[in-house]
């Protein structure tokens, strides 16, 4: 039995300060005064704020692992610079693990990469850089003698060869991704993340079970099931909700993920109006094998998050709910249209969206949807319409960060000068906080004890301060997870 008391911390809204026990993982009371049972551990907060822990609904944990470990070169303004970053970092390396950077643009370069180049900041270390478009990697000699490649004198490979490599740099061995994992989880618990949903493409309760034995402990995991795993699942036992790791509550059987369509990006997000440049993007599912797919998944306890970007594949996605008879989720839900909204809430289909995608992705859109992107990431009015929202990253194709969700959703906007988009999409902070915490507003008795301490009020920070909201403390199952210095 742990027990613990968070003395003098605010809720946003409340006047005076309050105490919250907490014992066996949930909050066991809220007390006023400053008296306590004796031999239980107080922590101190001193009129801070708590506020429920977040969630980031929708991540590709590995990945995001892999990338964080990854040299950002988009800022190398010539082949020498790049080499010289990559150089530094070189010598502190692990020649088992290649170093790997990523997103330089050679095209904009004045001085030509050369083999020679690398290698002399590299030496022995075998280092791959990946160019911005994929289509062109640049190696070093012993990364060549690693994977038994033979570059000329540039040490570039292009097309298919580059892509051959880069798809070998992903196969790393379990340790070492685990470490890597594990570093990514607790940079993510520094930011308030209590828990995660990860539709990492494999069968994922096995990497987790096996992190959890070795001692993984910052994250809770909803771990997602593809269907080709489907019916290996249902074998298991496994159904959505579940717990799968023999009781230490981390580790839950996640959604069935479903992809149907595309992206913006490449222009195969499934759409009912033709793309500037034609073709209506792809449906990557028939209608009937969707359908199948989602009566299977309520027959077996799982509940299916559907991804659908294009209006089109929002509408296919919410037809066949409507016609299996089954809640669930649709993932991104990035283009919706206007009668397509209020069938969220009436279907019980929460829309799983990711706030940030709407900056990252503001000029594709006003390109690709043009004249109609009012209703693009509509997270506003999917709220009004009666859905419910969850907010997430999809990391690593944005950051793990649930106040960067937050801060996008709420101002939709960088504050990088360019005015808001779409600011009537924008969402109140007390809306983004709740759909990053499942739902959890002010916190209770019988609630879960995973809380988020800040210094300040998430209510009153100016929007400018929103992204980069200082956590004070990080509590999973009342056990500390990140601790910047209270307890
Ligand atoms: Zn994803």
């Amino acid at each position: 039995m742990t027990e613990l008391v968070l003395a003098a911390v605010r809720q946003p809204g409340d006047a005076e300060p309050r105490n919250l026990h907490l014992r066996d993982g949930a909050v066991a009371g809220i007390s006023t005064g400053e008296e306590f049972p004796a031999g239980v551990e107080v922590v101190e907060l001193e009129g801070r704020f708590v506020i429920p822990g977040l969630w980031d609904e929708h991540v590709h944990m590995t990945q995001w692992a892999l990338h964080t470990n990854r040299l950002d070169l988009s800022g190398a303004a010539s082949a020498g610079e790049a080499a010289a970053v990559v150089g530094s970092r070189a010598s502190a390396g692990d020649p088992s693990v290649p170093t790997v950077g990523v997103g330089f643009r050679d095209a904009l370069w004045p001085d030509v990469p050369t083999l020679e180049m690398l290698d002399a900041g590299t030496g022995n270390q075998p280092t791959v850089l990946i160019s911005h478009d994929l289509h062109c990697v640049w190696l070093n000699s012993a990364a060549a003698r690693r994977y038994c490649v033979e570059p000329d004198a540039t040490g570039l490979l292009r097309e298919e060869p580059a892509f051959a490599l880069t798809r070998e740099l992903g196969k790393l061995p379990d340790s070492v991704v685990d470490v890597w994992v594990r570093e990514a989880a607790l940079k993510a618990a520094a930011r308030g993340v209590v828990g995660v949903v990860d539709f990492e493409m494999t069968w994922n309760s096995g990497p987790w079970l096996r992190r959890i034995a070795h001692g993984f402990d910052a994250l809770r995991v909803d771990a997602g099931v593809y269907p080709e795993d489907l019916e290996r699942a249902v074998g298991s036992g496994m159904r959505t909700g579940q717990e799968v790791d023999g009781g230490k509550g981390l580790l839950r059987t996640g959604p069935l993920k479903i992809l149907i369509d595309g992206s913006l990006n490449t222009r195969t997000a499934y759409c009912v109006d033709p793309y500037p440049h034609g073709g209506h993007g792809l449906l990557t599912v028939s209608e009937e094998e969707l359908f199948g797919l989602l009566v299977r998944a309520k027959e077996a306890g799982f509940v299916p998050a559907v991804h659908a970007i294009g209006d089109a594949a929002n509408q296919v996605a919410l037809d066949a709910f409507e016609r299996a008879g089954t809640g669930g989720r649709i993932e991104h839900a990035q283009f919706v249209q206007a009668q397509d909204l209020r069938r969220f809430g009436r279907l019980g289909v929460t829309a799983s969206v990711q706030p940030v995608h709407a900056l990252d992705d503001r000029d594709a859109a006003e390109s690709n949807w043009r004249g109609r992107t009012d209703r693009a990431f509509p997270l506003r009015s999917l709220l009004d319409s009666g859905a419910t929202l969850s907010l997430g990253s999809d990391a690593p194709v944005a950051p793990l960060d649930p106040w960067a969700a937050i801060a996008a959703a709420t101002t939709r906007s960088r504050g990088d000068g360019r005015g808001p988009w779409h600011p009537e999409q924008a969402i109140t902070r007390q809306q983004a906080l709740a759909a990053s915490a499942r739902g959890r507003g002010r916190i209770g008795v019988g609630d879960p004890a995973d809380l988020v301490v800040l210094d300040t009020d998430p209510f009153s920070v100016p929007d400018a301060g929103l992204a980069a909201m200082a956590v004070a403390a990080t509590l999973l199952a009342g056990r500390f997870t990140f601790d910047a210095g209270l307890a």
